[in-house]
């Protein structure tokens, strides 16, 4: 099971993703995670991701594309993987192809989650955000039983580009280099677009409901 969740910052891929891990038992990959790991640790590639991030804007492509090269190589991924926030631009889907050829794999589903950008906003200005294990939290659609700290045990913050000024540009960048993928993956009839309005639980199972194949 080789899934993609695509959709704007916010939309609940990082919630999804994380539920649907714990499922079915295959690995999130989430490549904002691991340049945020990556920044903190203040190793070559966070260094240079750095910046990118804190404006906004995209990390250079062959940064990203390295990172999830390495990643679907571990073993951990032979049974599946979820791609959350990767791809991001067209020449991301292409070198994503040109691997997942290389390995023998195919995508399943793209998993395309739309949320209105009035709602982004709210979600990520309300959104906490685990440095230990990465899940979002939020401080009142999705609060912690403990708080401040996430199931995990680690604490939760708030992120940088998680302020209005920045939440607004990536939502620009977003129409401008990640929108047109809907098409690229219509094309591709791989391409499953769902409302991301509503509770985490009805979300799920619109997600499921997709993948075990009871819908479309
Ligand atoms: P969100 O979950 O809010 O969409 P992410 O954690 O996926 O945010 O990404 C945070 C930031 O990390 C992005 O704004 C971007 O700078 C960088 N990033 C993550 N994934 C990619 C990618 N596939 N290509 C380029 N930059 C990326
Ligand atoms: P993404 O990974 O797409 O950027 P997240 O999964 O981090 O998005 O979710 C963004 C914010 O919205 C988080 O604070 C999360 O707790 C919250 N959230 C996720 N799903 C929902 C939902 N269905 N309804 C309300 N808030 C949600
Ligand atoms: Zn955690």
């Amino acid at each position: 099971m080789n899934l993609i969740f695509l959709g704007p910052p916010g939309a609940g891929k990082g919630t999804q993703a994380k539920l649907l891990t714990e499922k079915y038992n295959i690995p999130q990959i989430s490549t904002g995670d691991i340049l945020r790991g990556a920044v903190r640790e203040a190793t070559p590639m966070g260094v240079k991701a750095k910046g990118f991030m804190e404006s906004g804007a995209l990390v250079p492509d062959e940064v990203v594309i390295g990172i999830v090269e390495e990643r679907l190589a571990k073993p951990d991924c032979v049974k599946g993987f979820i791609l959350d926030g990767f791809p991001r631009t067209v020449a991301q889907a292409d070198a994503l192809q040109r691997m997942l050829n290389g390995l023998d794999r195919a995508i399943e589903h793209v998993i395309s989650v739309e949320v209105d950008n009035a709602e982004l906003l709210e979600r990520m200005a309300g959104r906490r955000t685990c440095r230990a294990c990465g899940r979002g939290y939020h401080v009142t659609f999705d609060q912690p039983k403990v708080k401040d700290r996430c199931e995990c045990g680690g604490e939760l913050y708030q992120r940088d580009d998680d302020r209005e000024e920045t939440i607004r540009k990536r939502l620009t960048v977003y129409e401008a280099q990640t929108a047109p993928l809907k098409q690229y993956y219509a094309g591709e009839s791989l391409l499953r677009p769902i409302s991301g309005i509503g509770s985490i639980d009805e979300i799920q199972r619109r997600i499921v409901a997709i993948i075990e194949g009871r819908q479309g």
